[in-house]
C-alpha cells in the first residue's frame, strides 16, 4: 500500500504548526513510511469540492481549521457526538468505503486533556465563537458548572441556550478561566481591557488556559503565572487535539513529547537534521 496522506485545511494555513508537529509524530513513531502531513490552503468556496477529492487523491483524512470547521460537519456522512453537539468539526476520515466521510471534534476532549484529572468543578469560559464552543461543551460533559463571557452577550446567551450552560455579563469565580478570544493575539498590551478580567484578580483563578499562542507568550499567562495560577497555553491545546487526531487516524498512541518541542519550533523532522553546512534550515515562520 502506497504512502497515505494526512493534512491541514485551513484559509490561510500558512502559520499552522500541525505540519511540523504531526510530521515529528509520524518520525517518532516510525510510521512516516505511512504517511505524510501537508499543509492545504483552501479557500471557503472550493472547501466542499476540494474534500470531495482528497480520498482520490490518496488522504486517509485531515484536520480543518479556520474557518472551516462548520462547513467540515456538514459535508461528513458520519458526525460524532460530539462534533455534532458543538457544531463542528476539526477532524475528517475518509472511508471505509466509496464517498464515506467521518466528522470528530477532538478540539473538546483535547482541552480535558491538558486540564488533566480531576476535571474542573467550575469553569469561566470568554468568547462565544467556534473554540469557546468546545470548551464550554467539553467542561459541561466533564461535570463542571460552566459560565460563558462574551464581547457580543446575545452570542453569550445563543451558547448558553444551546449547550446547557450559563451566560454571564462579567467576570465570575471559578477554578478554571478559559480564553476562548482571540483577544492577546495582535495586540497584547490591550488584554485586560478588552476582557473582563484584571490582572490584579486573575490569581482567583487556580488555572488560567489561554487558546490564544503566539511567540513570546500571551500577556494573559504571563501575569497568571506571575500570581500563581497553573497556566496552560494555547500550544498545549493544539498538541492535545492533534494527538487525538494522530490517533484517530493512525490508531497509534501520539507521542506527546515530540509533538511539543516540534509545536513549539516549528520545525519539520528534515528540517531537525543538520545541513551539510551544519546551519538548520531558515523559515519564516518559527
Ligand atoms: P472565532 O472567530 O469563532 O471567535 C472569536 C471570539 O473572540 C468571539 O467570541 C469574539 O467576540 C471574540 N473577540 C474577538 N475580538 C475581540 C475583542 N477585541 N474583544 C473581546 N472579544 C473579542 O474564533 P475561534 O473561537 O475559532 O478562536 C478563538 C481564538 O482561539 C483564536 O485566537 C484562535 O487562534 C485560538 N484557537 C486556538 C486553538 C489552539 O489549538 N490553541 C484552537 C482554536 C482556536 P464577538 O462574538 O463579540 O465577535
Amino acid at each position: 500500500m502506497g504512502l497515505k496522506r494526512l493534512g491541514v485545511l485551513g484559509w490561510p494555513v500558512d502559520h499552522s504548526r500541525s505540519p511540523a508537529m504531526q510530521n515529528a509524530a509520524l518520525a517518532a513513531t516510525g510510521l512516516d513510511g505511512a504517511f505524510v502531513y501537508e499543509r492545504l490552503a483552501v479557500s471557503p468556496d472550493a472547501f466542499p469540492e476540494t474534500v470531495a477529492g482528497l480520498p482520490a487523491a490518496g488522504f486517509a483524512g485531515v484536520n480543518v481549521t479556520i474557518p472551516h470547521k462548520e462547513a467540515a460537519l456538514a459535508l461528513a456522512t458520519a458526525v460524532s457526538a460530539d462534533a455534532r453537539a458543538i457544531g463542528a468539526a476539526n477532524t475528517l476520515t475518509f472511508g471505509p468505503g466509496e464517498g464515506a466521510v467521518r466528522a470528530d471534534n477532538t478540539d473538546a476532549p483535547g482541552l480535558l486533556d491538558a486540564l488533566g484529572e480531576p476535571a474542573p468543578r467550575t469553569a469561566l469560559v470568554l468568547g462565544a465563537g467556534g473554540s469557546a464552543r468546545a470548551a464550554a461543551y467539553a467542561l459541561r460533559a466533564a461535570g463542571a458548572a460552566v459560565a460563558v463571557w462574551n464581547r457580543s452577550p446575545e452570542r453569550a446567551g445563543a451558547l448558553a441556550a444551546d449547550l446547557g450552560v450559563a451566560a454571564v455579563d462579567g467576570p465570575v469565580a471559578a477554578e478554571v478561566l478559559v480564553n476562548c478570544t482571540s483577544v492577546g493575539l495582535h495586540d497584547p498590551a490591550a488584554t485586560f481591557k478588552e476582557l473582563p478580567v484584571n490582572a490584579d484578580d486573575i490569581g482567583e483563578y487556580a488555572c488560567v488556559v489561554d487558546l490564544v499562542y503566539r511567540d513570546g507568550g500571551t500577556e494573559l499567562l504571563r501575569q497568571a503565572e506571575r500570581r500563581g495560577c497553573r497556566c496552560v497555553d494555547g500550544l498545549e491545546i493544539l498538541v492535545r487535539q492533534g494527538a487525538r487526531s494522530f490517533q484517530i487516524w493512525t490508531g497509534r498512541a501520539a507521542p506527546l513529547d515530540v509533538m511539543r518541542r516540534a509545536a513549539r519550533t516549528g520545525f519539520e523532522p528534515s528540517e531537525l537534521l543538520p545541513s551539510p553546512t551544519g546551519r538548520r534550515a531558515d523559515r519564516d515562520d518559527p
